[in-house]
Formats: structure tokens, C-alpha cells, sequence
């Protein structure tokens, strides 16, 4: 099964997509995720990575397909995946669909977490990243046992600097212009699905499961 998670920055993407790949055993892969570990570890994608996410702007296409497709062609994705941050902008979805095309394959699903905006802003800055394994919470809706500690791996907790309020801003102006058209490129395919992103963790996954089967 392939899966997209569409949404706003902070909608709950990666929260969701944590889930399903415990759930149903699919890698779960976050091209941020993999920006942010090359940012880590000093690589040259890393530097050049960080000058757009800095400011809340996308990554150029070019260099965003190339990680993802590389990604995806890895042993442990030859039965799915769910992505989580890809694609964010037309030309990346119509990439992915072209090579999935040449091997006979598809999107199955592309799931739409629909949070408004004004929600967003509180959910940003209360996230907390942890340094080492990534793993996202939020001090209100989603905290550790101890406070600024990760419950997976007990490295500490960050606030993301692309999580200000002033990058915030700029990433829902992003969002909305390069990335929202993708409902409606996806509603058109027939897969496109909606789920109300407000609610609780627990009920936006359980809708998400009545989608997924
Ligand atoms: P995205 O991957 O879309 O950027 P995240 O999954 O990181 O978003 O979620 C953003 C923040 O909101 C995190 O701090 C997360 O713990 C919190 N969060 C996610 N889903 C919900 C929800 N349904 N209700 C309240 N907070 C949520
Ligand atoms: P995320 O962790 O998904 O919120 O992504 C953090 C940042 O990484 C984004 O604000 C972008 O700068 C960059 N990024 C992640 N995924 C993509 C993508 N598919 N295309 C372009 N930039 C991306």
C-alpha cells in the first residue's frame, strides 16, 4: 500500500504517519526528516537543505526528487510506504506518479489531515522535536514523561527553528500556494480522502484506519 499524507505544516502529518507504519508495518519517510539528518551529520545536501528551511521555503524540486526516489527504492519500500512531507508541489507529484507509472504501480491513497490555520500556529509552538531520533511531541496535546526529555530514546527536546512563529508564517503562505493544489491534482486521480485533523490524535487515526481498511 502507498500512501500520501497531505496537509498543512503541522497538521499532524508526521504524528499520523508514525501510526500507520506501526499499524500496518510501512516504512514511514519524511523528506524532512531526511533534510534534517543530513543537516545533522554536516553533508553538503544538508547545507544546502538548510538555506530553505531556515526561512520556511521549500527545498528545490530537483534536489527533494532525487532524495525521495532514492529512498523509495530501498529493499524495505517494495511493499509500500507512507509519505509524509512529499510531494509538496505539482511537478514533485507528477514525478513520483511517472516513475510509479513505469513500474506498473500507483498512489493508493492521499490522505488530507485538514487543520485551519489559526489551529496551526498553536500546534507549532508547542512542538517539540527530540535531537536524536526525531521523534515529534507537544507540550500540551502530546507530552513526555518528563518534561524536555525523548520517551524513545531519552535524548533531549528541541523547538525546531523553522517552528517560530515568524517561519510559521511564511510556511503556511508556502503551503498554501505551492502545495494545496495537490488536493485537487489528487481529488481528480480519485484517491484523494479527507479527514478532520482538530479532533484528537487517537479519532483522526481511527478515521484514517475506517479509510485504510
Ligand atoms: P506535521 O508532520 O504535519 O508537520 P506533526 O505530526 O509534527 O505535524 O504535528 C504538529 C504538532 O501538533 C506536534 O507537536 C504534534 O504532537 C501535535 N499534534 C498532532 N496531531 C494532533 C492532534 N490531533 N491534536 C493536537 N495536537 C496534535
Ligand atoms: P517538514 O518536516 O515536513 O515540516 O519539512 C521541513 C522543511 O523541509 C520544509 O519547510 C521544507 O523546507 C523542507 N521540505 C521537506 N519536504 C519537502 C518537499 N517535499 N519539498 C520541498 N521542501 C521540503
Amino acid at each position: 500500500m502507498k500512501i500520501i499524507m497531505l496537509g498543512a505544516p503541522g497538521a499532524g502529518k508526521g504524528t499520523q504517519a508514525e501510526m500507520i507504519s506501526e499499524k500496518y508495518g510501512l516504512p514511514h519517510i519524511s523528506t524532512g526528516d531526511i533534510f534534517r539528518a543530513n543537516i545533522k551529520n554536516g553533508t553538503e545536501l544538508g547545507k544546502e537543505a538548510k538555506k530553505y528551511m531556515d526561512q520556511g521555503q521549500l527545498v528545490p524540486d530537483e534536489l527533494t526528487v532525487k532524495i525521495l526516489l532514492d529512498r523509495v527504492a530501498q529493499d524495505d519500500c517494495k511493499n509500500g510506504y507512507v509519505l509524509d512531507g512529499f510531494p509538496r508541489t505539482i511537478p514533485q507529484a507528477e514525478v513520483l506518479d511517472a516513475e510509479l507509472t513505469k513500474l506498473g504501480d500507483k498512489v493508493d491513497f492521499a490522505i488530507n489531515v485538514d487543520v485551519p490555520d489559526d489551529n496551526i500556529i498553536n500546534r507549532m509552538s508547542g512542538r517539540r522535536a527530540c535531537v536524536s531520533c526525531g521523534a515529534t511531541y507537544h507540550v500540551v496535546f502530546n507530552p513526555t514523561k518528563v518534561e524536555g526529555v525523548c520517551d524513545k530514546c531519552g535524548a533531549n527536546l528541541i523547538l525546531r527553528d523553522d517552528d517560530k512563529p515568524e517561519t510559521v508564517k511564511n510556511r503556511l503562505d508556502v503551503y498554501h500556494k505551492q502545495t494545496q493544489p495537490l488536493i485537487d491534482f489528487y481529488s481528480k486521480k480519485g484517491i484523494l480522502k479527507e479527514v478532520d485533523g482538530t479532533v484528537a490524535m487517537n479519532e483522526v487515526f481511527n478515521a484514517i484506519t475506517a479509510i485504510l481498511g
